[in-house]
């Protein structure tokens, strides 16, 4: 496979988004160089170029298929590695205290360390022809044509001593270095325009320890997860991630996050709405101290929105679009982007620039009205609340609540945050019909009283052992 569309394309970054461009461009040039200033052969923990990685990652389910379709095998390989897949709909989601009514989607959510993950892709990529890594490389910027409108490859450094720079001469660069993306300073430095940029500032944290629990306290694997919201700002995901390893990560709002070191953590834990996550933890020591990640804003790059752009040249990944992590979707719109990607390969030129980014803003727009669109329920968080968003903002309110009810509802919800179906179907006319009945109901008609944990909670028969 390769060479239809060029001879050497360059990768800036290799972490998931450049590994999935990598992927595609496999198929389309001679040789694909991936450019990570990290050691990625062998990285099997949170590497310092990629630090979230240290803390719990979802891949949603249109993620999962994705990723199957293009490393065909792939959820096999991870569940006989000893991953744990669960479906989306039975992992126990919380709602200020409350147990949302479980529902079989079968959308599978492989329950996965970030690094973990990453390896396995990483190995398959670079089994694929025509790929290199160029490692414990820095990126310095790009080469271009005299007039500036091409870009013709990329310049790096190695950290090897008494590395100089050196040029990468490039069919097409393909800028996945994340949120500290410098595309738009190299724009401007080339005399293009910048792209505008949307934020949603919600000063986010995480907090992770990793456990090993060998009493397996999450009955069936099924993770622990109260939902934060404004009225219980303080959130979790608690879920076993092989073997006896389990992974906590406590999220925080507008500023709010734990005191340092293990003594705080385990009184933000003990402060969650539901007693079952502290309860599982709060007698082992965990595999190591705490470590903290500060999200101070969503971003959103408009690239679609230029006029002019540098020929040669794209952007994919977090570098267009960076989401509030909660929701779990950047990898899985990593992998949508990528598959875009592909489709422009195949009509067998060089991409478009400006069409690329034209696709796949419309591949975020869903995702980013979830993220952003439902962190401006926080009163607290500034930003425009469009007559759209304030009903579309009431309306889920109901809907949540109604999923406390209805698996129906749990289920149709799980097919829009696993970005399976648009945010639409939540809206068509059989679904608004149920959230409306639930909420002429009085409140509190669940059968689970506030901070109860599901029938037969796991982190519950934990406690009684
Ligand atoms: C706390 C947290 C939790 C998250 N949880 C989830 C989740 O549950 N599910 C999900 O799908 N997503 C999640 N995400 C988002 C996810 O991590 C990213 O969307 C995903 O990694 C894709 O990002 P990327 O590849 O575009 O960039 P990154 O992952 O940021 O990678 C950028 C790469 O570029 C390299 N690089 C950057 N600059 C240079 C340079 N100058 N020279 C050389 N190399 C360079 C870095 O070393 C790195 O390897 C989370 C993010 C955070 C912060």
């Amino acid at each position: 496979m390769g060479g239809q569309v060029g001879r050497h394309a360059v990768v800036l970054g290799g972490s998931m988004a450049g590994l999935l461009a990598a992927r595609v461009l496999a198929e389309a040039y001679d040789e694909v160089t991936v450019v990570d200033r990290d050691e990625l052969t062998g990285a099997e923990h949170a590497r310092r170029g990629v630090p979230q990685g240290a803390h719990a990652h979802a891949l949603l389910a249109q993620g999962q298929q994705t990723l199957e379709r293009l490393f065909p095998g792939l959820t096999e390989e991870l569940s006989s590695a000893g991953i744990p897949m669960v479906d989306m709909g039975e992992m126990h989601w919380f709602l200020d205290g409350a147990p949302w009514r479980p529902a079989r989607t079968g959308l599978i959510v492989a329950s996965v360390t970030r690094p973990f993950l990453e390896a396995r892709v990483r190995t398959r990529v670079a089994a694929l022809g025509g790929v290199r890594f160029l490692e414990r490389c820095d990126i310095l910027g790009l080469e271009t044509s005299a007039n500036r409108r091409v870009v013709t490859g990329a310049r790096v450094r190695r950290h090897a001593a008494d590395s100089g720079e050196e040029t990468l001469r490039a069919d097409l660069v393909v800028d996945c270095t994340g949120r500290g993306s410098r595309t738009p300073v190299w724009l401007d430095a080339l005399d293009f325009a910048k792209p505008e940029e949307e934020r949603v500032k919600i000063g986010l944290s995480y907090t992770t320890c990793e456990y090993d629990l060998p009493a397996r306290p999450l009955k069936n694997d099924l993770s622990l997860i109260p939902l934060a919201t404004p009225n219980s700002p303080r959130g979790a995901f608690f879920g076993r991630v092989g073997g006896d390893r389990h992974i906590l990560s406590l999220t925080g709002m507008l500023g709010d996050r734990p005191e340092a070191g293990l003594r705080g953590f385990l009184d933000y834990a003990r402060s969650l709405p539901i007693p079952g996550i502290y309860d599982a933890i709060k007698d082992t020591e965990p595999v190591a101290e705490p470590v903290a990640i500060r999200f101070p804003a969503s971003v959103r790059r408009r690239y679609e929105r230029l006029t002019r752009f540098p020929e040669r040249l794209l952007v994919l990944g977090d570098g267009v679009c960076s989401f509030n992590p909660v929701y779990g979707q950047g990898m899985t719109v990593a992998a949508l982007e990528a598959m875009t990607l592909r489709r422009h390969l195949l009509a067998g030129g060089p991409p478009s620039p400006l069409r690329f980014f034209r696709d796949i803003s419309g591949v975020i727009d869903a995702p980013w009205d979830i993220a952003a669109g439902g962190d401006l329920s926080w009163p607290r968080v500034e930003g425009e609340r469009s007559a759209k968003i304030r009903m579309v903002n009431a309306y889920m309110g109901r809907l949540q609540a109604a999923a406390l009810r209805d698996s129906r509802i749990t289920g149709a919800f799980m097919r829009v945050a696993g970005l399976i179906d648009p945010p639409t179907a939540l809206l068509r006319p059989g679904m608004a019909l149920r959230v409306l009945r639930h909420s002429w109901r009085r409140p509190g008609g669940t059968g689970a009283g506030r901070g109860s944990l599901p029938a037969e909670p796991a982190a519950t028969s934990a406690r009684r052992r």
